[in-house]
Parts: C-alpha cells; structure tokens; sequence
C-alpha cells in the first residue's frame, strides 16, 4: 500500500494528528538507543485500547508487521520496525489510570514514564519499585516488555516481581486480561508470559502495578579502591555476611572519570573504582548493616568509605551512576554496552577478562555494573565511522559474552534479546527449549507479524549484518 493510503486509514482511526508517514518525520523512529536503523512505513499513536485493536485488524488486513514503541531507550534494537510495518507509539497513553494506595498498586497505561509513577505516588509515601538507570524516560510498557531491572534489582526484584496484571492486544485484534489486582490468581500465570516478551506476543495497553512503601531509613555508602579487584571481592563478601543491600554498584575508575566531568557528583578523580551501596528498612537494621558493610570493604582494602550525609548528596551520587552511559558518549563518538550476568563470585575473574580483552583488541572498556546480582555493562568506546574498529568492537564483545556463558552466566541481564542477540540464544538455549518457545510464539502471534525478527533465532543473522548493524548502518 502507497504510504499515503495508509497514512490515510490510520488517519480514520487515530486522527491525522495521531499519524506520522512522511520520510523526514519517520527518521526520528528508525533507531532506539542501538545503532541501527529502519524506517517503519508510518507511526501511529493510539490512545485507547480501541485504537490499538482498530490498527491491530487493519494491519492483519494488509498483512502489515506491527512494532510497539515506548521510548526507545531499549539497547537490544527491539522497537526498531526490522522489516517495515507500522510502528505503534504509546507517547499519547501515558495516563496514570488509577492509584490505590491502601491495596498498594496503580493502573497504567503503557505510555507512563517510569520516575512518573514513583513521583505520583510519592506524597502518600510508596514509590514504584523497578528503577531502571534510563528511568527518566523508559515507559512502563516498555519495562513490562523488556522485564527490566536496575540498580535496586539486587533487593526488590525485576519488572515480572512487580506487574499483577496486564491488558493485552493480540495480533488478530483479540483483547485479552491477564492476572488480577491481587498476588494470586488461578491458571497459567500469563502475566508472565507476556512480561519479558519483547513485543512478541501481544501488545500492552495497561498495566497493573504493585507499590512499594517508601522505607522508613536509607543510607547510601561510597566505597573508593585504589584496586579494581579489591572492590569487586568486597561484592561477594558483602553478602556472604548475610547483607542485602538494596543497591550494590560498581564503576570502574576510567568510567568515573568521565562520570564526574560530566555531572559533578562528587565522584573522586584518582582512584581505580567505587562501590556504592544502599541500605535500607528500619533506622535500627539500616545503621546496622551499614556499619558491617563498611566494616568489609575496609577488610576488602578500600581506602576510604563514604557516607552521604543528606538526601541531597544520595541524589548526587545515583545521578552521577544514572548518567553515566551518557557520560562516556561525551568522550567517545560510539560505545557498544554490553549486557551479561555471572555469578557475582566470579566478579574479579571476570575483569581480569575484560581488561585483557581491552588489550587484545586495542580497545577502551569501562565498567559500569549492577554488582550485586552480577549484571555487567562493559561499555566498549569506538568509532562507528571506522569498519574495521566495529568490527573488532563486536568480536570483542563476543568474547565477552561468551565468557559470561561459560561462567554460568546469561546473553543478558536486563537490556533484552531483541535483534541483538537472536543469534546468541543458543548459548543457553537447546534446541528443545528455543522450539517450546517458538511453539508458544506461534500460539498468540500465528503469522508472526508482532515484532517480526526479534527474540528468537530467525537464522537470518550474518556477520556482515552484524558488522553494518554495529557502524549505524542500514539493516
Ligand atoms: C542510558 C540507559 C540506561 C539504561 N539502563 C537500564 C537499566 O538500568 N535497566 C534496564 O533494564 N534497562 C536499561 N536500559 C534499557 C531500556 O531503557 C529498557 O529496556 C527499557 O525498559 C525500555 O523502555 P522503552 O519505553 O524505552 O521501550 P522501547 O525501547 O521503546 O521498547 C523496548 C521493547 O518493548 C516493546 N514494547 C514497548 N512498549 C510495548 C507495549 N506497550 N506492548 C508490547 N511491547 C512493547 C518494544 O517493541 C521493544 O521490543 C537503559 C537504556 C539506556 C539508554
């Protein structure tokens, strides 16, 4: 169909206000936050279920992918339109449908801005649990799909911990709820099927969401080595103790340089990493624990531990964390973030790994990780201009990955599959499990239609693909 024509039919259902289809206005929704790109044949942006239902049959009817889009802060490539189609935007449902405090839990829509919803609920003293660093734009459509964490993932869990219910589009226009508005509910838990999906199965047009009660006490170490592997051992003997914290955070000292140019957050300048680490419960457990967890990482060799004396100086300290991938995109032209988990005892191994993969490949990585549950984020500095740099960029963080894989690890710990990693699932996946997985796929999305190309293995993936996807390049 000519893009006006179906400019014109999206028009019918959304409003001409609610369609975008000229090539110049589609260009800003070719990527998200991984370089590559593809423009969908239009956007359209609904803003009731009804809308997504109406697009849903009209691109069954002309055989159209569809591709949700919350933000596009993902980093797997998932809301990128892959093979064209429409491209449904959920910047205009992003109403907070229904707050609850006393049952603990709100209603969305998938559009909601995910530090929004905290900020909603903050006066009555609850906050929304799963914090992503992109948390100041991601939306909770996109968590839902992408199961995200963030740094307090170590203590409250990931998105799938904190979703009770959802409302769902399925590719034949179908609407279906999953869960309910409490813990339990009967039959196959289908909320978690669908959180974590990618955009695969069905599209998400509201969430039910538990909150969580602000705690009564917070405190918020800053631990400064002068040796990389001393921080990382304090990791694992932090919660050999028996301590949780709610945050456990590591940056690397090249990354904090850059962290600390770019946000004056108080981050020191001359040391070889940090460790910031949050408690948090009664005032009583919190001092506590983090006596004892200071009391380690001096064991652990850290030449000074501080503490955040005001909310102020928190604040400061998790913006400078927050912001870091950004921070490093000021000193070089591209990074690849990669994404692995291994057990958190294998931490100091693990960057002994990256350092000597640094040197093998002639590449800068700084180290950005969610310590505590493992999650690595090496971010590798090159020049996307340059062919050949990518295409070491990629063999490297190949190596990376697959060590992470050996180490009884994961592809990934929060960013997602998307096309990134299609190829890479059966690193953890048997044939027999990756068939149980297409076989489930085909149930809700039969022609395959809904995020065409993501997820799961297609076959499709080439190296010179990969090479053109990592230098920005058309896929
Ligand atoms: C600086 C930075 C820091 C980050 N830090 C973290 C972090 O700490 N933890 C973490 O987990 N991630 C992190 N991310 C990755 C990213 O922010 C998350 O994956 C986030 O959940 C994506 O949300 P989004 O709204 O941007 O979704 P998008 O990128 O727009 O989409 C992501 C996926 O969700 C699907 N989708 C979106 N909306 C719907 C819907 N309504 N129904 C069905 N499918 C849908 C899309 O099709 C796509 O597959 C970070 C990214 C950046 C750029």
């Amino acid at each position: 169909m000519k893009p006006k024509s179906l400019f014109r039919e999206l028009a019918r259902i959304v409003g001409k206000e609610g369609v975008l289809w000229r090539p110049e206005d589609l260009m800003l929704y070719e990527y998200d936050a991984l370089s590559s790109r593809r423009q969908p044949q239009a956007v359209a942006f609904p803003c009731t279920t009804e809308h997504v239902v109406q697009i849903v049959r009209l691109a069954a009817r002309l055989a159209l992918p569809v591709v949700a889009r919350g933000a596009g802060t993902g980093l797997s490539g998932g809301s990128v339109a892959t093979e064209g189609g429409i491209l449904l935007g959920f910047s205009r449902m992003k109403q907070i449908l229904e707050i609850d405090l006393e049952n603990q839990r709100a209603r969305v829509q998938p559009g909601v801005v995910n530090l929004d919803l905290s900020l909603a609920v903050a006066d009555g003293g609850y906050y929304y649990a799963p914090d992503p660093s992109s948390q100041k734009a991601c939306t909770i459509g996109g968590n839902v799909a992408e199961n995200s964490g963030g740094p307090h993932t170590l203590a409250y869990g990931v998105t799938t911990n904190h979703v009770l219910g959802l409302v769902v589009v399925l590719p034949d226009g179908q609407v279906i709820h999953t869960g309910a508005r409490h813990w339990d509910s009967p039959g196959y838990d289908l909320t978690g099927v669908f959180v974590g999906s990618e955009g695969t199965l069905g599209i998400v047009t509201e969430v039910i969401v538990r909150l969580c009660r602000k705690p009564e006490a917070v405190k918020t170490l800053l631990a400064i080595y002068d040796q990389v592997a001393d921080a990382t051992r304090t990791v694992a003997a932090i919660t050999a103790r028996g301590i949780t914290p709610a945050a456990l955070e590591m940056m690397d000292g090249f990354t904090l340089r850059a962290v600390e140019e770019a946000t004056h957050a108080g981050y020191p300048m001359d040391c070889a990493a940090v460790l910031l680490i949050e408690m948090e419960g009664l005032s009583e457990a919190v001092e506590e624990h983090a006596e004892e967890a200071e009391a380690v990482c001096r064991e652990n060799r850290a030449r000074e531990v501080r503490r955040a004396k005001s909310s102020e100086e928190r604040d400061l300290l998790w913006k400078g964390r927050k912001n870091a991938f950004g921070a490093l995109g000021r000193i070089s032209p591209s990074y690849y973030v990669q994404d692995g988990v291994i057990p958190r005892t294998r931490l100091p191994e693990m960057l002994e790994f990256i350092g000597g993969i640094e040197k093998k490949y002639g590449l800068h990585i700084g180290n950005i990780f969610h310590a505590g549950d493992g999650n690595l984020h090496p971010l590798i500095l090159y020049d996307a201009r340059d062919a050949e740099q990518s295409a070491r960029v990629l063999q490297a963080a190949k190596e990376i990955i697959g060590r992470c894989v050996e180490m009884g690890g994961s592809i990934t710990g929060e960013h997602g599959v998307g096309f990134e990693k299609t190829d890479l699932m059966p690193l953890i996946f048997s044939d027999d499990d990756l068939d149980l997985m297409r076989r489930i796929k085909s149930l809700f999305n039969p022609q395959g239609r809904f995020n065409p190309g993501k997820l799961l293995p297609t076959g499709k993936m080439c190296g010179e693909l990969r090479v053109e996807r990592a230098a920005g390049g058309v896929v």
